[in-house]
C-alpha cells in the first residue's frame, strides 16, 4: 500500500516547539494551556501580537524551528519504520516553503526517517497538495490542516487526521497519536 504523510505538527510537534521557542524569544511565559486552546493553526495570539507580527515571528524563526531538535511525535518513527519492513510505500508531502526543500529532507535522513528523495515532495501549496495525493495513488494520507484536508473529501485516498486544537471541527476518521495510528492501519490492511 501507499501511505502519505504531512511533516509538521503531524509528524512533529512543531507548533508547540515554536510556542516555547516564542516564549524564549518574546521573553513572555504563557501557560501552556492557552496554546492547547488555540482555534487555528497560528499560534502568535497567544503572545499579543497581531497577524502581520505573527507572520514575520514566524518566518524569521523557521531555519530554527525546522532544523534544530523539534520533538518527533511518539511512536511517528516507529510506525514508519514498521510499514517501511512490512513492504509499504510511504511519501511525504510537505508545504513548507520550496527553499527549505534540501535542508528538510536532509534533517528527515538524520532523524531516521524512511525516506527517498523520489517519494519527499515540498513546496506546494496546501490546495495544491491534493493533486500530488491522486497522482500518487495514495491508499493512506495523514494530515492535520483543515486547509489541506478540505480538499480531499471526495476523493477515494483514505484521509486520516492527527487531532489538533485547530481541526476538531473536521468530521473525519481521527486519531490522537501514533499508537491509536498504528492500531488503526493494523486493523486495516491485515
Ligand atoms: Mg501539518
Amino acid at each position: 500500500m501507499k501511505f502519505g504523510f504531512d511533516i509538521d505538527d503531524t509528524l512533529i510537534n512543531l507548533r508547540e516547539y515554536a510556542f516555547h521557542y516564542y516564549q524564549e524569544q518574546l521573553d513572555q511565559p504563557v501557560d501552556i494551556a492557552v496554546f492547547h486552546d488555540l482555534n487555528r493553526v497560528e499560534i502568535h495570539e497567544a503572545f499579543g501580537l497581531s497577524d502581520e507580527e505573527g507572520k514575520n515571528m514566524w518566518n524569521r524563526s523557521l531555519d530554527f524551528l525546522y532544523f534544530t531538535n523539534c520533538p518527533l511525535y511518539s511512536g511517528a518513527l516507529e510506525l514508519l519504520k514498521q510499514l517501511q519492513s512490512d513492504g509499504h510505500e510511504i511519501y511525504y508531502i510537505t508545504s513548507r516553503p520550496i527553499e527549505y526543500t534540501e535542508n528538510t529532507f536532509n534533517w528527515m535522513v538524520e532523524k531516521g526517517f524512511p525516506i527517498v528523495r523520489e517519494n519527499f515532495f515540498c513546496g506546494m501549496k496546501d490546495s495544491e497538495k491534493v493533486e500530488i495525493i491522486k497522482n500518487l495513488q495514495l491508499d493512506y494520507y495523514f494530515d492535520d490542516k483543515p486547509a489541506v484536508l478540505n480538499t480531499l473529501t471526495g476523493e477515494s485516498v483514505n484521509v486520516i487526521v492527527k487531532d489538533q486544537s485547530y481541526n476538531r471541527h473536521l468530521d473525519l476518521l481521527r486519531v490522537e497519536n501514533w499508537d491509536e495510528l498504528g492500531d488503526l492501519i493494523n486493523s486495516e490492511i491485515k
